[in-house]
């Protein structure tokens, strides 16, 4: 059976993978499952460059035999010129909480009013296949950034992530219901696509 090897070490991430990419005929891996740990440089300018460099980096070290899967995600807020974006991980630094993280970006949007701050969530997928062929996708997540924080559920920046739509943060949100919505289930919808239209 063909190898799918997602780049990631994140059991939250590897459950909505193995959800969404489920019933393709191939088994789904994590780097760790699959024996592989690397170390890699995410030094690219946007979601999809980052993505790919870990993606062609995993690839490398199985032998070039399995498709490899990587992301890259991260908020953009307009008004902070799409502060914190690839590196929301790091932003204020990789071990402050995001209590503080969220904290602070609301001080950054003190006196804004609703129109002007919108945000998305992006996630960036990429793919390398066997023959060394490669693809990206992208999901794009619209809301604004609230006045203070609301929900228990998700992680990161959503207690601040406010939908309009469904009048509550994306914290808020059933996390069935978030992964039908988010950028990171756009993303691998669409990468699923592209896997189904190659025939591996
Ligand atoms: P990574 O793609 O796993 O490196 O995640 C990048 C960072 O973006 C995370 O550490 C969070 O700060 C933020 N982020 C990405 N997706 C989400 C989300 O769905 N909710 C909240 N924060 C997110």
């Amino acid at each position: 059976m063909s190898r799918i090897i997602f780049a990631t070490g994140n059991k939250d991430k590897m459950r909505e993978i193995r959800e969404i990419l489920d019933g393709l005929g191939m088994e789904i891996l994590s780097m760790k499952e699959a024996g592989i740990s690397a170390d890699i440089v995410e030094d690219g300018k946007t979601f999809a460059e980052n993505a790919m460099i870990k993606a062609k980096a995993v690839w490398e070290l199985c032998g070039g035999k399995d498709l490899v899967l990587a992301d890259d995600s991260g908020l953009e807020i307009d008004y902070l010129n799409k502060e914190p974006g690839i590196y929301s991980a790091r932003y204020m630094g990789e071990d402050t909480s995001y209590r503080i993280k969220n904290a602070n970006l609301i001080s950054r949007l003190e006196g804004v009013p609703d129109e002007k701050r919108t945000a998305r969530f992006v996630c960036a997928i990429a793919a390398v296949f066997p023959d060394g062929d490669t693809a990206v996708t992208v999901g794009n997540f619209e809301g604004i950034i609230g006045y203070e924080e609301a929900g228990e559920h998700g992680f990161g920046y959503d207690p601040i992530f406010f939908l309009p739509e469904y009048g509550c943060s994306s914290a808020q949100l059933d996390p069935v219901k978030k992964n039908e919505l988010s950028h990171r289930g756009q993303a691998l919808r669409l990468i699923r696509k592209e896997i189904e239209a190659r025939s591996i």
